[in-house]
């Protein structure tokens, strides 16, 4: 009898259904992976309550994961069996101008996996291995399913630039909230603010870094800034709530000349 699998799929919005699958070969150049991890992002959710704009049902899920090398395709070098590994869900053509630009994550084809192509939520998953990087042998699976949401944070920090001495307000301390302030640090922030309308999530950003937090809707952004930074306020500003209310405070009490990214 031949080897089977399980998948998910979200039939329609939250409807989540495991439907069983022949085992998958990876393809000429493509890698077969053992899912080990597998993350819950934010976009996920909106997907499962049906309000992702550029989603169609029924998909797989699954785009922050971490996984184990099981079998190499034809033609596939660097790689072993038993790597520790991690996957880039963003599918791009490599032709258009952005992808010829090295900005990739704007081809203008951009699939990503798990919302326009199928995404790693089954027990094995075949992907090319240009999409596959492996993980320091010092990285667990679970901190390996980090590595696509600190990406984003990475990316959102570098577009500000030199963080060095920076004074940084970051609205919002969900997950991405807490590891763009885990980042900012690591690249050289002096000083980081956080707020969050959630006491935990707060409680949580100080326990593992922030240094000055706040309680939104207790305390004004324009109050916090001055109480943790002085007159000049924060230099750079990320809203990472995305709603009207974090955007427009970040607006209306940005000092002259700072940076807001939203
Ligand atoms: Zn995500
Ligand atoms: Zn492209």
């Amino acid at each position: 009898m031949k080897e089977t699998m399980l998948q998910q799929v979200m039939t329609a919005p939250g409807e989540i259904i495991f439907r069983e699958l022949p085992m998958p070969e990876p393809a000429q150049g493509q890698l077969l992976i053992k899912m080990m991890r597998l993350g819950i992002c934010g976009s996920d959710i909106h997907v499962y309550h049906g309000k992702h704009p550029f989603t169609k049902y029924p998909v797989t899920q699954g785009h922050e994961v971490s996984g184990c090398v099981e079998k190499l395709g034809a033609g596939v070098t660097g790689f072993k069996v038993g790597d520790k590994v991690t996957i880039e869900p963003q599918v791009f053509c490599g032709k258009c101008y952005p992808c010829t630009h090295g900005k990739y994550n704007l081809c203008e084809e951009l699939k990503v996996m798990g919302f326009q192509t199928t995404g790693a939520a089954s027990t094995y998953f075949a992907v090319d291995a240009s999409k596959v990087d492996i993980l320091p042998e010092t990285m667990d699976y679970d901190e390996g399913a980090m590595i696509e949401p600190l990406a984003v944070t990475v990316h959102a920090a570098k577009r500000y630039g030199d963080l060095t001495g920076a004074k940084v307000a970051i609205l919002g301390c969900g997950p991405i909230g807490i590891l763009l302030m885990q980042t900012v640090k690591a690249l050289g922030a002096a000083s980081v603010a956080v707020s969050d309308v959630s006491e935990y999530r707060i409680a949580l950003a100080k326990s593992l870094g922030a240094d000055h937090v706040f309680l939104a809707g207790k305390t004004d952004l324009n109050t916090a800034m001055l109480q943790a930074f002085g007159p000049d306020k924060a230099d750079v500003i990320y809203d990472c709530a995305g709603n009207d209310a974090t955007m427009g405070q970040a607006i209306q009490y940005a000092r002259k000349g700072s940076t807001i990214i939203l």
